[in-house]
C-alpha cells in the first residue's frame, strides 16, 4: 500500500454535515464495487444500472476498468503491483464520489482479495455504504462470451497474467451481494443489483 509522503499537511474539514449533504442530494448514496472475471458482466450491468437511477432522479455515476486506465491510471500496468495501485487509486476515487453522496458503480475486476478488502476499509473507516457485488460466472461461460477476444488472445499467449487463465482470481467470501449472470438475463441481473442497492439505502 502506498505510504504517506508528504509532510506538514494537516486535514482542513468542512462545514457541510453528512446529513445535510444527504438533504441536498436526496439520497445517502455509496459505493457498489462489481468485482469478476472479464466478460462477467461487470461493465453491461453498470451500464444499464446507471441508465435506470439516472431516469429514476438519483444522482448515480460509473468508474469502469479500461476507462480510468485511459486516464487518472493511464501510467498502470498489469503486474500484481500495479493491480493494486490500481485498485488503490480507484477506492479513493470512490470513496470521494460516495462522501459527495453520488451512488458509485465501480466495474473492475479487482481479482485479489486484499486489494478490495483495503477499498472496503476506506469506506467503513469513513461511514460510507459499500457494497460488495461478485458478479460471477463459470470461467467456460466467460471465455465462450469473450466480447473484447482477450480470452482468446491470453489463450493464445498473447497476453500474459490474464485473470482466469494464468492470474488468479480469488473470489470475494462475503459479498453483499451474488449475481450470477450465467444463468439469469441482463434485466433479471439489473434487478438484482437495484434490490441490493435499495435494500442498503443508498437511494433514499
Ligand atoms: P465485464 O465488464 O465483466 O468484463 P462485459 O459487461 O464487458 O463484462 O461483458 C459481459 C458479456 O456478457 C456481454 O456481452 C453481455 O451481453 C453478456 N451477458 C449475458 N448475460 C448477462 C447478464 N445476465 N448480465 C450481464 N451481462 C450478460
Amino acid at each position: 500500500m502506498a505510504q504517506q509522503v508528504a509532510t506538514n499537511i494537516t486535514f482542513h474539514d468542512g462545514n457541510v454535515t453528512r446529513d445535510e449533504r444527504k438533504a441536498c442530494m436526496k439520497q445517502t448514496g455509496g459505493t457498489v464495487w462489481f468485482t469478476g472475471l472479464s466478460a462477467s458482466g461487470k461493465s453491461t450491468i453498470a451500464v444499464a444500472l446507471e441508465q435506470v437511477l439516472c431516469q429514476q432522479g438519483n444522482p448515480v455515476y460509473r468508474l469502469d476498468g479500461d476507462n480510468i486506465r485511459f486516464g487518472l491510471n493511464k501510467n498502470l500496468g498489469f503486474s500484481a503491483e500495479d493491480r493494486a495501485e490500481n485498485i488503490r487509486r480507484i477506492g479513493e476515487v470512490c470513496k470521494l464520489f460516495a462522501d459527495a453522496g453520488v451512488v458509485t458503480l465501480a466495474s473492475f475486476i479487482s481479482p485479489y482479495k486484499a486489494d478490495r478488502d483495503a477499498v472496503r476499509a476506506l469506506h467503513e473507516e469513513a461511514g460510507l455504504p459499500f457494497i460488495e457485488c461478485y458478479v460471477e460466472v463459470d470461467l467456460a461461460i466467460a471465455e465462450e462470451r469473450d466480447p473484447k477476444g482477450l480470452y482468446k488472445k491470453a489463450r493464445a499467449g498473447e497476453i500474459k497474467g490474464f485473470t482466469g487463465i494464468d492470474d488468479p482470481y480469488e473470489a470475494p467470501e462475503q459479498p453483499e451481494l451474488v449475481i450470477n449472470t450465467g444463468n439469469q438475463t441482463l434485466e433479471q441481473s439489473v434487478a438484482a443489483a437495484l434490490e441490493g442497492i435499495n435494500s442498503a439505502g443508498l437511494c433514499s
